[in-house]
Protein backbone atom coordinates (compact mmCIF):
# COMPACT_ATOMS: atom_id res chain seq x y z
CA UNK A 1 0.00 0.00 0.00
CA UNK A 2 1.33 3.62 -1.00
CA UNK A 3 -0.41 7.13 0.04
CA UNK A 4 -3.23 4.90 0.95
CA UNK A 5 -3.51 3.48 -2.67
CA UNK A 6 -3.90 -0.30 -3.53
CA UNK A 7 -0.81 -1.64 -5.47
CA UNK A 8 -1.04 -3.51 -8.69
CA UNK A 9 1.06 -6.53 -9.88
CA UNK A 10 3.71 -5.00 -12.42
CA UNK A 11 6.15 -8.20 -13.03
CA UNK A 12 6.47 -9.32 -9.80
CA UNK A 13 6.95 -6.13 -7.75
CA UNK A 14 3.00 -4.87 -5.98
CA UNK A 15 3.42 -1.13 -6.75
CA UNK A 16 1.69 1.92 -7.76
CA UNK A 17 0.92 1.70 -11.32
CA UNK A 18 1.99 4.68 -13.45
CA UNK A 19 -1.62 5.85 -14.56
CA UNK A 20 -3.84 8.07 -12.74
CA UNK A 21 -5.77 8.15 -9.24
CA UNK A 22 -9.27 6.62 -9.20
CA UNK A 23 -11.43 4.47 -6.84
CA UNK A 24 -13.58 1.67 -7.58
CA UNK A 25 -17.15 1.95 -6.00
CA UNK A 26 -19.46 -0.03 -4.51
CA UNK A 27 -22.28 -0.02 -7.34
CA UNK A 28 -25.34 -0.30 -5.17
CA UNK A 29 -24.72 2.76 -3.21
CA UNK A 30 -21.49 4.27 -4.73
CA UNK A 31 -19.41 4.21 -1.68
CA UNK A 32 -15.36 3.47 -2.11
CA UNK A 33 -13.98 0.16 -2.26
CA UNK A 34 -10.75 1.54 -2.65
CA UNK A 35 -8.55 3.85 -4.57
CA UNK A 36 -5.44 2.75 -7.03
CA UNK A 37 -3.25 4.32 -9.31
CA UNK A 38 -4.18 2.82 -13.07
CA UNK A 39 -1.52 1.08 -14.78
CA UNK A 40 -0.64 2.82 -18.13
CA UNK A 41 1.63 1.82 -21.40
CA UNK A 42 4.64 1.97 -19.72
CA UNK A 43 3.55 -0.81 -16.82
CA UNK A 44 2.39 -2.79 -19.72
CA UNK A 45 6.00 -2.66 -21.01
CA UNK A 46 7.60 -3.35 -17.95
CA UNK A 47 5.15 -6.39 -17.09
CA UNK A 48 5.83 -7.93 -20.49
CA UNK A 49 9.16 -7.63 -20.44
CA UNK A 50 9.44 -9.20 -17.02
CA UNK A 51 7.07 -11.79 -17.74
CA UNK A 52 9.01 -12.40 -21.24
CA UNK A 53 12.08 -13.11 -18.56
CA UNK A 54 10.61 -14.70 -15.80
CA UNK A 55 9.14 -17.11 -18.49
CA UNK A 56 12.23 -18.20 -19.99
CA UNK A 57 14.53 -18.41 -16.71
CA UNK A 58 12.02 -19.69 -14.27
CA UNK A 59 11.24 -23.44 -15.79
CA UNK A 60 7.42 -22.45 -15.50
CA UNK A 61 7.97 -23.07 -19.59
CA UNK A 62 9.55 -26.41 -18.49
CA UNK A 63 7.52 -29.64 -19.67
CA UNK A 64 6.98 -30.68 -16.02
CA UNK A 65 3.10 -30.65 -16.13
CA UNK A 66 2.72 -32.86 -12.74
CA UNK A 67 4.34 -29.54 -11.08
CA UNK A 68 2.46 -26.87 -12.65
CA UNK A 69 -0.27 -29.00 -11.69
CA UNK A 70 0.33 -28.88 -8.23
CA UNK A 71 0.62 -25.19 -8.04
CA UNK A 72 -2.67 -25.30 -9.96
CA UNK A 73 -4.39 -27.04 -7.02
CA UNK A 74 -2.52 -25.00 -4.53
CA UNK A 75 -4.46 -21.93 -6.17
CA UNK A 76 -7.63 -23.56 -5.83
CA UNK A 77 -7.52 -24.55 -2.29
CA UNK A 78 -6.31 -21.26 -1.19
CA UNK A 79 -9.14 -19.63 -2.99
CA UNK A 80 -11.40 -22.13 -1.11
CA UNK A 81 -9.88 -21.18 1.69
CA UNK A 82 -11.22 -17.76 1.04
CA UNK A 83 -14.07 -18.74 -0.24
CA UNK A 84 -16.47 -16.12 1.67
CA UNK A 85 -14.44 -12.99 2.35
CA UNK A 86 -13.43 -13.07 -2.21
CA UNK A 87 -16.98 -13.78 -2.41
CA UNK A 88 -17.79 -10.61 -0.50
CA UNK A 89 -15.06 -8.21 -2.41
CA UNK A 90 -16.67 -9.83 -5.77
CA UNK A 91 -20.37 -8.60 -4.58
CA UNK A 92 -18.57 -4.69 -3.82
CA UNK A 93 -16.74 -5.11 -6.81
CA UNK A 94 -19.59 -5.24 -9.07
CA UNK A 95 -22.93 -5.61 -7.14
CA UNK A 96 -24.39 -8.54 -8.13
CA UNK A 97 -26.34 -10.31 -5.17
CA UNK A 98 -23.98 -12.07 -2.65
CA UNK A 99 -25.69 -15.97 -2.98
CA UNK A 100 -24.75 -15.21 -6.91
CA UNK A 101 -20.81 -14.39 -5.95
CA UNK A 102 -20.31 -17.32 -3.89
CA UNK A 103 -21.10 -19.56 -6.63
CA UNK A 104 -18.31 -17.23 -8.97
CA UNK A 105 -15.83 -18.15 -6.46
CA UNK A 106 -16.77 -21.39 -6.06
CA UNK A 107 -16.18 -21.91 -9.87
CA UNK A 108 -13.31 -20.44 -10.16
CA UNK A 109 -11.72 -22.51 -7.30
CA UNK A 110 -13.15 -25.51 -9.71
CA UNK A 111 -11.21 -23.94 -12.57
CA UNK A 112 -8.21 -23.74 -11.30
CA UNK A 113 -8.54 -27.83 -9.82
CA UNK A 114 -9.75 -28.86 -13.37
CA UNK A 115 -7.27 -27.80 -15.38
CA UNK A 116 -4.32 -28.58 -12.77
CA UNK A 117 -5.98 -31.89 -14.04
CA UNK A 118 -6.07 -31.56 -17.10
CA UNK A 119 -2.66 -30.21 -17.26
CA UNK A 120 -1.32 -33.50 -15.98
CA UNK A 121 -3.71 -35.86 -17.66
CA UNK A 122 -3.10 -34.31 -21.45
CA UNK A 123 -1.55 -36.48 -23.58
CA UNK A 124 0.09 -35.81 -26.93
CA UNK A 125 -0.44 -37.94 -30.18
CA UNK A 126 1.98 -40.32 -32.14
CA UNK A 127 0.33 -40.29 -35.63
CA UNK A 128 -0.12 -42.70 -38.26
CA UNK A 129 4.02 -43.43 -39.82
CA UNK A 130 3.57 -42.39 -43.58
CA UNK A 131 7.33 -43.95 -44.44
CA UNK A 132 10.17 -44.54 -42.76
CA UNK A 133 10.25 -42.30 -39.82
CA UNK A 134 8.44 -42.07 -36.76
CA UNK A 135 5.83 -38.77 -36.56
CA UNK A 136 4.51 -37.03 -33.14
CA UNK A 137 2.44 -34.03 -32.78
CA UNK A 138 3.52 -32.32 -29.69
CA UNK A 139 2.27 -28.96 -27.58
CA UNK A 140 4.33 -26.10 -25.61
CA UNK A 141 3.16 -23.06 -24.25
CA UNK A 142 3.62 -19.65 -26.57
CA UNK A 143 5.08 -17.72 -24.01
CA UNK A 144 3.28 -14.23 -22.67
CA UNK A 145 -0.14 -14.37 -23.06
CA UNK A 146 -2.95 -11.15 -22.39
CA UNK A 147 -6.30 -12.13 -20.74
CA UNK A 148 -8.51 -9.26 -21.02
CA UNK A 149 -12.20 -9.48 -19.16
CA UNK A 150 -14.98 -7.46 -18.25
CA UNK A 151 -16.59 -6.65 -15.56
CA UNK A 152 -19.86 -8.71 -15.18
CA UNK A 153 -18.04 -11.63 -13.54
CA UNK A 154 -14.40 -10.91 -12.71
CA UNK A 155 -13.57 -13.61 -10.66
CA UNK A 156 -14.67 -16.02 -12.78
CA UNK A 157 -14.00 -14.77 -16.18
CA UNK A 158 -10.24 -14.41 -15.01
CA UNK A 159 -9.99 -17.88 -14.27
CA UNK A 160 -11.02 -19.16 -16.63
CA UNK A 161 -8.45 -17.93 -18.90
CA UNK A 162 -5.63 -17.51 -15.94
CA UNK A 163 -6.40 -21.31 -15.04
CA UNK A 164 -5.55 -22.74 -18.37
CA UNK A 165 -2.55 -20.44 -19.70
CA UNK A 166 -0.93 -21.08 -16.77
CA UNK A 167 -1.50 -24.71 -17.05
CA UNK A 168 -0.52 -24.79 -20.37
CA UNK A 169 2.87 -23.08 -18.87
CA UNK A 170 2.20 -19.59 -20.52
CA UNK A 171 3.17 -15.83 -18.23
CA UNK A 172 -0.04 -14.19 -18.24
CA UNK A 173 -1.13 -10.68 -17.64
CA UNK A 174 -4.45 -9.97 -16.75
CA UNK A 175 -6.25 -7.07 -17.17
CA UNK A 176 -9.31 -6.41 -15.51
CA UNK A 177 -12.33 -4.07 -16.58
CA UNK A 178 -11.58 -1.02 -15.04
CA UNK A 179 -14.03 -0.71 -12.77
CA UNK A 180 -13.63 -4.58 -11.39
CA UNK A 181 -9.85 -4.68 -10.59
CA UNK A 182 -10.15 -6.50 -6.96
CA UNK A 183 -10.67 -9.69 -7.53
CA UNK A 184 -7.84 -10.07 -10.22
CA UNK A 185 -6.04 -8.82 -7.97
CA UNK A 186 -6.37 -11.00 -5.03
CA UNK A 187 -5.99 -13.90 -7.49
CA UNK A 188 -2.30 -12.30 -8.64
CA UNK A 189 -1.88 -12.72 -4.65
CA UNK A 190 -3.19 -16.10 -4.55
CA UNK A 191 -0.87 -17.09 -7.78
CA UNK A 192 2.57 -15.76 -5.67
CA UNK A 193 1.32 -17.55 -2.75
CA UNK A 194 0.59 -21.10 -4.04
CA UNK A 195 3.99 -20.58 -6.10
CA UNK A 196 3.73 -19.48 -9.50
CA UNK A 197 7.30 -17.65 -10.08
CA UNK A 198 7.88 -14.02 -9.62
CA UNK A 199 7.34 -12.50 -12.68
CA UNK A 200 4.99 -15.10 -14.55
CA UNK A 201 1.91 -13.46 -13.49
CA UNK A 202 0.79 -9.43 -13.52
CA UNK A 203 -2.28 -7.83 -12.98
CA UNK A 204 -2.54 -4.12 -15.36
CA UNK A 205 -6.04 -2.62 -13.75
CA UNK A 206 -6.89 0.20 -15.93
CA UNK A 207 -8.33 1.44 -19.40
CA UNK A 208 -9.01 -0.69 -22.04
CA UNK A 209 -8.29 2.04 -24.43
CA UNK A 210 -4.86 2.31 -22.67
CA UNK A 211 -3.88 -1.05 -21.07
CA UNK A 212 -5.76 -3.57 -23.02
CA UNK A 213 -4.72 -1.45 -26.62
CA UNK A 214 -0.99 -1.57 -25.36
CA UNK A 215 -0.96 -5.49 -24.87
CA UNK A 216 -3.19 -6.61 -27.48
CA UNK A 217 -0.22 -4.37 -29.49
CA UNK A 218 2.99 -5.36 -27.57
CA UNK A 219 5.40 -7.34 -30.07
CA UNK A 220 5.98 -9.83 -27.22
CA UNK A 221 2.41 -10.86 -26.28
CA UNK A 222 2.20 -13.57 -28.37
CA UNK A 223 -1.22 -14.49 -27.89
CA UNK A 224 -4.54 -12.44 -26.77
CA UNK A 225 -8.03 -13.91 -24.62
CA UNK A 226 -10.31 -11.58 -24.56
CA UNK A 227 -13.94 -11.54 -22.77
CA UNK A 228 -15.88 -8.87 -23.53
CA UNK A 229 -17.95 -6.83 -26.46
CA UNK A 230 -18.22 -7.48 -29.97
CA UNK A 231 -16.77 -4.02 -30.97
CA UNK A 232 -13.98 -4.05 -29.10
CA UNK A 233 -13.49 -7.52 -30.24
CA UNK A 234 -13.59 -6.67 -33.64
CA UNK A 235 -10.89 -3.87 -33.05
CA UNK A 236 -8.67 -6.53 -30.62
CA UNK A 237 -9.19 -9.13 -34.18
CA UNK A 238 -7.87 -6.41 -36.34
CA UNK A 239 -4.87 -5.55 -34.60
CA UNK A 240 -3.83 -9.33 -34.22
CA UNK A 241 -4.34 -9.78 -38.04
CA UNK A 242 -1.87 -7.21 -38.25
CA UNK A 243 0.48 -9.50 -35.99
CA UNK A 244 -0.88 -12.61 -37.09
CA UNK A 245 -1.17 -13.61 -33.34
CA UNK A 246 -4.06 -16.37 -32.32
CA UNK A 247 -6.72 -14.36 -30.23
CA UNK A 248 -9.63 -16.17 -28.14
CA UNK A 249 -12.93 -14.13 -28.36
CA UNK A 250 -15.53 -14.62 -25.97
CA UNK A 251 -18.16 -11.35 -26.90
CA UNK A 252 -21.64 -10.83 -27.04
CA UNK A 253 -24.97 -12.56 -27.16
CA UNK A 254 -28.76 -12.37 -28.12
CA UNK A 255 -29.82 -15.83 -26.96
CA UNK A 256 -32.76 -16.99 -28.09
CA UNK A 257 -35.25 -19.34 -25.12
CA UNK A 258 -37.81 -21.26 -26.70
CA UNK A 259 -40.89 -22.29 -25.52
CA UNK A 260 -42.55 -24.89 -27.27
CA UNK A 261 -46.36 -25.83 -26.36
CA UNK A 262 -45.51 -29.18 -25.31
CA UNK A 263 -43.61 -27.86 -22.39
CA UNK A 264 -44.16 -27.74 -18.27
CA UNK A 265 -45.20 -24.24 -18.20
CA UNK A 266 -44.43 -23.76 -14.92
CA UNK A 267 -40.93 -24.70 -15.34
CA UNK A 268 -40.00 -23.03 -18.40
CA UNK A 269 -41.44 -19.88 -16.95
CA UNK A 270 -38.74 -20.62 -13.77
CA UNK A 271 -36.07 -21.40 -16.72
CA UNK A 272 -36.98 -17.87 -18.80
CA UNK A 273 -37.03 -15.43 -15.47
CA UNK A 274 -33.86 -17.23 -14.28
CA UNK A 275 -32.13 -17.28 -18.18
CA UNK A 276 -32.93 -13.00 -18.68
CA UNK A 277 -33.23 -11.70 -14.95
CA UNK A 278 -30.04 -13.85 -12.63
CA UNK A 279 -27.39 -11.37 -12.60
CA UNK A 280 -29.94 -8.50 -13.53
CA UNK A 281 -29.67 -9.39 -17.29
CA UNK A 282 -25.79 -8.81 -17.12
CA UNK A 283 -24.80 -11.39 -18.65
CA UNK A 284 -23.30 -12.67 -22.45
CA UNK A 285 -25.42 -15.39 -21.84
CA UNK A 286 -28.56 -13.58 -21.20
CA UNK A 287 -32.12 -15.47 -22.54
CA UNK A 288 -32.99 -12.00 -24.04
CA UNK A 289 -35.21 -13.05 -26.49
CA UNK A 290 -38.24 -15.38 -25.79
CA UNK A 291 -39.99 -16.90 -28.40
CA UNK A 292 -43.22 -19.19 -27.37
CA UNK A 293 -45.44 -20.60 -29.62
CA UNK A 294 -48.20 -18.90 -30.92
CA UNK A 295 -50.84 -21.43 -29.08
CA UNK A 296 -49.69 -20.97 -25.66
CA UNK A 297 -48.51 -17.63 -26.05
CA UNK A 298 -50.81 -15.76 -24.03
CA UNK A 299 -51.29 -18.07 -21.40
CA UNK A 300 -47.88 -18.81 -20.73
CA UNK A 301 -47.04 -14.59 -21.14
CA UNK A 302 -49.17 -14.20 -18.55
CA UNK A 303 -47.57 -16.75 -15.75
CA UNK A 304 -44.50 -15.06 -16.86
CA UNK A 305 -45.22 -11.35 -16.39
CA UNK A 306 -47.13 -12.70 -12.76
CA UNK A 307 -44.04 -14.37 -11.62
CA UNK A 308 -41.71 -11.50 -12.69
CA UNK A 309 -43.53 -9.07 -10.57
CA UNK A 310 -42.67 -11.03 -7.66
CA UNK A 311 -39.13 -10.99 -8.39
CA UNK A 312 -36.75 -9.36 -5.21
CA UNK A 313 -34.80 -6.73 -6.49
CA UNK A 314 -32.71 -5.22 -3.82
CA UNK A 315 -29.74 -4.85 -1.75
CA UNK A 316 -27.16 -7.47 -3.12
CA UNK A 317 -26.03 -8.27 0.51
CA UNK A 318 -29.62 -9.30 1.51
CA UNK A 319 -29.35 -13.49 1.11
CA UNK A 320 -32.98 -13.01 -0.53
CA UNK A 321 -31.98 -10.92 -3.53
CA UNK A 322 -32.39 -12.28 -6.55
CA UNK A 323 -31.57 -9.18 -8.45
CA UNK A 324 -28.94 -6.39 -7.27
CA UNK A 325 -28.14 -2.78 -8.96
CA UNK A 326 -26.95 -2.51 -12.52
CA UNK A 327 -23.04 -2.01 -12.90
CA UNK A 328 -23.26 2.08 -12.83
CA UNK A 329 -25.99 5.19 -13.38
CA UNK A 330 -24.40 5.45 -17.20
CA UNK A 331 -25.11 1.68 -17.90
CA UNK A 332 -28.70 2.13 -16.41
CA UNK A 333 -29.34 4.75 -18.86
CA UNK A 334 -28.51 2.86 -21.86
CA UNK A 335 -30.80 0.03 -20.50
CA UNK A 336 -33.77 3.03 -20.20
CA UNK A 337 -32.77 3.88 -23.80
CA UNK A 338 -33.08 0.53 -24.91
CA UNK A 339 -36.35 0.19 -23.55
CA UNK A 340 -37.64 3.43 -25.01
CA UNK A 341 -36.44 2.43 -27.84
CA UNK A 342 -38.44 -0.91 -28.12
CA UNK A 343 -41.48 1.56 -26.78
CA UNK A 344 -40.90 3.62 -30.32
CA UNK A 345 -40.25 0.92 -32.52
CA UNK A 346 -44.34 -0.37 -31.49
CA UNK A 347 -43.38 -2.76 -28.25
CA UNK A 348 -45.72 -2.81 -25.52
CA UNK A 349 -44.14 -2.49 -22.06
CA UNK A 350 -45.55 -5.84 -20.16
CA UNK A 351 -43.80 -5.74 -16.95
CA UNK A 352 -41.13 -3.39 -15.27
CA UNK A 353 -39.93 -0.56 -17.35
CA UNK A 354 -38.96 1.92 -14.84
CA UNK A 355 -36.29 2.10 -12.36
CA UNK A 356 -38.00 1.08 -8.74
CA UNK A 357 -38.27 3.71 -6.48
CA UNK A 358 -37.91 4.47 -2.71
CA UNK A 359 -35.59 2.81 -0.03
CA UNK A 360 -32.53 1.52 -1.14
CA UNK A 361 -33.27 2.13 -4.54
CA UNK A 362 -32.63 5.70 -4.13
CA UNK A 363 -28.98 4.96 -3.55
CA UNK A 364 -27.51 2.68 -6.59
CA UNK A 365 -28.75 2.19 -10.20
CA UNK A 366 -31.26 -0.76 -10.30
CA UNK A 367 -33.85 -1.54 -13.13
CA UNK A 368 -36.79 -3.32 -12.93
CA UNK A 369 -37.23 -6.74 -14.99
CA UNK A 370 -38.72 -5.48 -17.61
CA UNK A 371 -40.89 -7.50 -20.50
CA UNK A 372 -41.69 -5.85 -24.00
CA UNK A 373 -43.94 -7.84 -26.11
CA UNK A 374 -45.26 -6.83 -29.59
CA UNK A 375 -42.24 -6.62 -31.54
CA UNK A 376 -40.82 -8.37 -34.52
CA UNK A 377 -37.01 -9.85 -34.45
CA UNK A 378 -35.80 -7.20 -37.05
CA UNK A 379 -36.90 -4.77 -34.46
CA UNK A 380 -33.60 -3.16 -33.31
CA UNK A 381 -34.46 -4.35 -29.43
CA UNK A 382 -34.53 -7.56 -30.54
CA UNK A 383 -31.70 -7.83 -32.84
CA UNK A 384 -29.04 -5.83 -30.06
CA UNK A 385 -27.37 -7.05 -27.01
CA UNK A 386 -28.87 -4.29 -23.96
CA UNK A 387 -26.66 -6.34 -21.16
CA UNK A 388 -29.66 -5.76 -18.84
CA UNK A 389 -33.54 -7.27 -17.31
CA UNK A 390 -34.79 -6.59 -20.59
CA UNK A 391 -36.49 -9.25 -22.44
CA UNK A 392 -38.29 -8.92 -25.51
CA UNK A 393 -41.73 -11.95 -26.02
CA UNK A 394 -42.07 -13.37 -29.80
CA UNK A 395 -44.06 -15.74 -30.73
CA UNK A 396 -43.87 -18.68 -33.77
CA UNK A 397 -45.98 -21.36 -35.32
CA UNK A 398 -43.85 -23.83 -36.28
CA UNK A 399 -40.13 -25.31 -36.02
CA UNK A 400 -39.17 -23.78 -39.47
CA UNK A 401 -40.73 -20.32 -38.20
CA UNK A 402 -38.53 -20.52 -35.01
CA UNK A 403 -35.46 -21.21 -36.58
CA UNK A 404 -35.84 -18.76 -38.95
CA UNK A 405 -36.51 -16.21 -36.29
CA UNK A 406 -34.28 -17.37 -33.77
CA UNK A 407 -30.99 -17.67 -36.17
CA UNK A 408 -31.97 -14.29 -37.48
CA UNK A 409 -29.40 -12.24 -35.53
CA UNK A 410 -25.34 -11.44 -35.80
CA UNK A 411 -25.04 -13.26 -32.78
CA UNK A 412 -24.63 -17.48 -32.21
CA UNK A 413 -23.35 -18.00 -28.15
CA UNK A 414 -26.77 -19.86 -26.65
CA UNK A 415 -29.89 -20.89 -26.80
CA UNK A 416 -32.64 -22.67 -24.77
CA UNK A 417 -34.94 -25.21 -25.64
CA UNK A 418 -38.35 -26.12 -23.21
CA UNK A 419 -40.33 -28.93 -24.33
CA UNK A 420 -41.02 -32.37 -23.60
CA UNK A 421 -40.49 -34.11 -26.80
CA UNK A 422 -36.86 -35.33 -27.09
CA UNK A 423 -37.09 -35.92 -30.77
CA UNK A 424 -37.97 -32.14 -31.59
CA UNK A 425 -35.40 -30.91 -29.29
CA UNK A 426 -32.84 -32.80 -30.85
CA UNK A 427 -33.72 -32.07 -34.06
CA UNK A 428 -33.86 -28.12 -33.45
CA UNK A 429 -31.15 -27.64 -31.11
CA UNK A 430 -28.72 -29.12 -34.15
CA UNK A 431 -30.56 -26.52 -36.56
CA UNK A 432 -29.78 -23.31 -34.24
CA UNK A 433 -26.39 -21.56 -35.06
CA UNK A 434 -25.31 -21.20 -31.59
CA UNK A 435 -22.46 -22.41 -29.54
CA UNK A 436 -24.31 -23.38 -26.31
CA UNK A 437 -28.35 -25.14 -26.08
CA UNK A 438 -29.85 -25.69 -22.85
CA UNK A 439 -32.26 -28.14 -22.90
CA UNK A 440 -35.36 -28.21 -20.53
CA UNK A 441 -32.61 -26.28 -18.17
CA UNK A 442 -30.89 -22.51 -18.98
CA UNK A 443 -27.54 -20.87 -17.95
CA UNK A 444 -25.91 -24.33 -16.25
CA UNK A 445 -21.98 -24.38 -16.88
CA UNK A 446 -19.65 -26.84 -16.32
CA UNK A 447 -15.77 -26.44 -16.74
CA UNK A 448 -15.63 -30.04 -18.10
CA UNK A 449 -17.74 -28.76 -20.90
CA UNK A 450 -16.41 -26.74 -24.08
CA UNK A 451 -18.55 -22.98 -24.38
CA UNK A 452 -17.79 -21.71 -27.79
CA UNK A 453 -19.33 -19.34 -29.85
CA UNK A 454 -20.64 -18.68 -32.98
CA UNK A 455 -20.74 -15.50 -35.36
CA UNK A 456 -20.02 -12.10 -33.77
CA UNK A 457 -20.50 -14.19 -29.95
CA UNK A 458 -16.59 -15.02 -30.38
CA UNK A 459 -13.98 -17.61 -32.04
CA UNK A 460 -11.85 -20.42 -29.48
CA UNK A 461 -13.54 -21.73 -26.65
CA UNK A 462 -13.18 -21.62 -22.88
CA UNK A 463 -13.70 -24.39 -20.39
CA UNK A 464 -13.21 -28.38 -21.16
CA UNK A 465 -10.12 -30.06 -21.42
CA UNK A 466 -8.94 -28.50 -24.76
CA UNK A 467 -8.92 -25.08 -23.43
CA UNK A 468 -5.44 -25.36 -22.56
CA UNK A 469 -4.71 -25.93 -26.02
CA UNK A 470 -5.81 -22.38 -26.76
CA UNK A 471 -3.15 -21.38 -24.99
CA UNK A 472 -0.66 -23.69 -26.79
CA UNK A 473 1.37 -23.73 -30.36
CA UNK A 474 1.59 -27.06 -31.46
CA UNK A 475 4.62 -28.67 -33.30
CA UNK A 476 5.18 -32.02 -35.67
CA UNK A 477 8.43 -33.60 -34.67
CA UNK A 478 9.45 -36.43 -37.60
CA UNK A 479 12.01 -39.18 -36.60
CA UNK A 480 13.73 -40.72 -39.17
CA UNK A 481 14.34 -44.25 -39.06
CA UNK A 482 16.76 -44.98 -42.31
CA UNK A 483 19.94 -45.85 -41.89
CA UNK A 484 20.62 -44.77 -45.53
CA UNK A 485 21.35 -41.16 -46.48
CA UNK A 486 18.52 -39.23 -48.01
CA UNK A 487 18.71 -40.72 -51.84
CA UNK A 488 18.21 -36.85 -53.67
CA UNK A 489 21.67 -35.60 -53.01
CA UNK A 490 23.00 -38.85 -54.48
P1 LIG B 1 -15.91 -4.17 -23.12
O1 LIG B 1 -16.24 -2.75 -23.04
O2 LIG B 1 -15.63 -4.76 -24.45
O3 LIG B 1 -14.66 -4.39 -22.13
C1 LIG B 1 -14.10 -5.65 -21.87
C2 LIG B 1 -12.65 -5.46 -21.46
O4 LIG B 1 -11.92 -4.95 -22.58
C3 LIG B 1 -12.44 -4.45 -20.35
O5 LIG B 1 -11.36 -4.85 -19.54
C4 LIG B 1 -12.12 -3.18 -21.12
O6 LIG B 1 -11.45 -2.19 -20.39
C5 LIG B 1 -11.25 -3.76 -22.21
N1 LIG B 1 -11.11 -2.90 -23.40
C6 LIG B 1 -11.91 -1.88 -23.80
N2 LIG B 1 -11.42 -1.33 -24.94
C7 LIG B 1 -10.30 -2.03 -25.27
C8 LIG B 1 -9.35 -1.95 -26.34
N3 LIG B 1 -9.46 -1.02 -27.31
N4 LIG B 1 -8.33 -2.81 -26.36
C9 LIG B 1 -8.20 -3.76 -25.40
N5 LIG B 1 -9.06 -3.87 -24.34
C10 LIG B 1 -10.10 -3.02 -24.29
O7 LIG B 1 -17.05 -5.07 -22.47
P2 LIG B 1 -17.78 -4.84 -21.07
O8 LIG B 1 -18.77 -3.74 -21.20
O9 LIG B 1 -16.76 -4.74 -19.99
O10 LIG B 1 -18.51 -6.24 -20.91
C11 LIG B 1 -19.75 -6.52 -21.43
C12 LIG B 1 -19.62 -7.34 -22.69
O11 LIG B 1 -18.90 -8.54 -22.43
C13 LIG B 1 -20.97 -7.79 -23.24
O12 LIG B 1 -21.01 -7.61 -24.62
C14 LIG B 1 -21.01 -9.26 -22.89
O13 LIG B 1 -21.85 -10.03 -23.72
C15 LIG B 1 -19.58 -9.63 -23.03
N6 LIG B 1 -19.29 -10.88 -22.31
C16 LIG B 1 -19.09 -12.01 -23.05
C17 LIG B 1 -18.87 -13.22 -22.41
C18 LIG B 1 -18.65 -14.48 -23.19
O14 LIG B 1 -18.15 -15.45 -22.63
N7 LIG B 1 -19.01 -14.53 -24.46
C19 LIG B 1 -18.85 -13.28 -21.01
C20 LIG B 1 -19.05 -12.10 -20.30
C21 LIG B 1 -19.27 -10.90 -20.97
P3 LIG B 1 -12.29 -1.07 -19.57
O15 LIG B 1 -12.50 -1.64 -18.25
O16 LIG B 1 -11.46 0.16 -19.53
O17 LIG B 1 -13.57 -0.82 -20.30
Amino acid sequence: MSDGTLDILVGGAWRPGNGARYATTFPADGSSNAELHAADAADVDDAVEAADRAWRATGWRDPMPHDRARVLYRIADLIRDRHEELAQLQMRDNGKPITETRALVASAANTFQFMGAACETMEEEITPPRGDYVTMSTWEPMGVVAAITPWNSPIASEAQKLAPALAAGNAVIVKPAEVTPLLALELGRICEQAGVPSGIVSVLPGKGSVVGDALVRHPKVRKVSFTGGTATGKSIAAIAAEKMMPVTLELGGKSPTVVFDDTDLDHAVNGVLFGIFSSSGESCIAGSRLFVQSDIADAFIERLVSKTESLRIGDPRDEVTQMGPLISHAHQGVVEGYVRMGVDEGGQVLAGGARPEGGVFEAGPYYRPTIIGGLANDARMCQEEIFGPVLAVLRFDDEEDLLAQANDSVFGLAAGLWTQDYKRAWRVARRLDTGTVWINTYKQFSITTPFTARKASGIGRDKGRMAIREYMNQKSLYWGLNDAPIPWAG
